[in-house]
């Protein structure tokens, strides 16, 4: 099913779990019926409602307020916007607040924001009582095709990002594409994207729904951002129905990601994570053309719809050199025995079987494209 565009309307699709399957929908004005989406799905009387202080005022302030009228016992807790605050401290803020409220078993967890707070509220939910349920309300681009979507949840130690944290699906994921209007421009580029990547790696035709939709998309035109959202959770939905634990099949959604993590990484965190898997996925085409597995011309074919989202995203020269990324490709979570795996295309829309769907690369090849990213970019 389609948003059909009327505010009210929604798609909806399901995502398979080892357990069952959780619902997702997508469209306009969800939000001004969340109380009742909650009611249907989690049937609770009393919530932790997670959000940051950036999206609180703009939109989780209204949805506890109609959580209230609707009778269920709100707890509203708020972490500072931004990575920072994805962190043990947080977790432990909010859980010893949610105890000091007395929320007990007959409790849910909201989670109202980008996927800093889907991923931070949704550990909570994984571990506060050993396990509540969690309602994900994503508000970036990026946390409604991506985080809030295959129950990962967690957060960032020193030791690196993500390190610490529990598969905890959620009991239903409300994206209303109304509040990507307050998104700012840099935020929907860098989400965005994740969708590029859904659809070089699985779809050729939802790779060329952005190539033709990219303006509006940046624009947040609700309508247009609903059905792209939707058909975007469709694909990552397969995937993760497939392979929940990422044991194999799931890898294929780390396509950009082993040269983007490094990026990251050598940059100091400087460099964007939407900046980097954009540089990511063209670098990672050019060595899948290089090692003769990506069909000619697909770098270049990313590259055309990648650098324009690169521009939107702020993104400034790489001022890195190819052994700084080195570094970081060894210590890659998907490496095997120190070499790093890399998921190559067989070309747009498609991703190649490799060993497991990833491919061991000649060190050699991959300083040569390092060097040319590093050159261009
Ligand atoms: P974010 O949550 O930090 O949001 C980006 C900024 O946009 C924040 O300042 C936030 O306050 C603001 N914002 C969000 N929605 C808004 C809205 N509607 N209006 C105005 N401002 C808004 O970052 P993000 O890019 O959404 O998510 C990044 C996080 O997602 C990372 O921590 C990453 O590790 C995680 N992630 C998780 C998964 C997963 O499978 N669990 C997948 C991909 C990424």
């Amino acid at each position: 099913m389609k948003p059909d565009g009327a505010p009210g309307s929604e798609g909806r699709l399901h995502v398979r779990t080892r357990t069952g399957s959780y619902p997702v929908l997508v469209g306009r004005g969800l939000l001004q019926r969340l109380a009742g989406i909650v009611d249907e799905f989690a049937s609770v009387d009393r919530v932790g409602l997670v959000t940051d202080d950036r999206v609180g005022p703009l939109h989780a302030e209204r949805v506890a307020e109609q959580c209230r009228r609707a009778g269920l016992d709100v707890t509203y807790l708020t972490v500072p916007a931004g990575e920072a605050s994805k962190t043990r401290e947080s977790w432990s803020v909010l859980t010893d607040r949610m105890l000091d409220a007395g929320l007990g078993r007959d409790s849910a967890v909201i989670a109202v924001g980008g996927g800093v707070v889907t991923d931070l509220a949704g550990f909570v939910a994984a571990t506060y009582l050993r396990g509540v349920p969690v309602v994900q309300v994503p508000t970036s681009y990026l946390a409604m095709i991506d985080a809030s979507v295959g129950g990962k949840t967690g957060v960032d130690v020193r030791a690196g990002k993500n390190l610490v944290g529990a598969f905890h699906p959620p009991a239903v994921v409300v994206a209303d594409t109304d509040v990507l209007a307050t998104l700012p421009t840099v935020e929907r580029a860098g989400g965005l994207v994740e969708g590029v990547k859904h659809g070089a790696a699985l779809d050729e035709g939802h790779f060329e729904a952005f190539e033709r939709a990219a303006p509006v998309l940046l624009d947040a035109d609700a309508d247009a951002a609903a059905s792209y959202v939707l058909d975007s959770v469709r694909l990552k939905a397969e995937v993760v129905g497939t392979d929940e634990r990422e044991a194999g099949y799931r890898q294929v959604l780390n396509f950009g990601h082993t040269i983007g993590h490094a990026l990251e990484s050598a940059s100091g965190f400087a460099l964007a994570h939407g900046a980097a898997v954009a540089h990511g996925m063209i670098a990672e085409a050019d060595a899948g053309e290089r090692a003769g597995v990506t069909a000619g011309g697909t770098r270049d074919r990313l590259e055309a719809v990648l650098r324009p989202l690169l521009a939107a995203a702020g993104a400034r020269r790489l001022t890195l050199r190819p052994s700084d990324v080195s570094t970081f490709l060894r210590v890659d979570k998907k490496a095997r025995r120190g070499r790093p795996r890399y998921v190559l295309l067989e070309r747009v829309g498609s991703v190649s079987r490799g060993d497991n769907w990833t491919y061991e690369l000649p060190d050699t090849l991959v300083q040569d494209v390092l060097t040319r990213l590093l050159d261009e970019a």
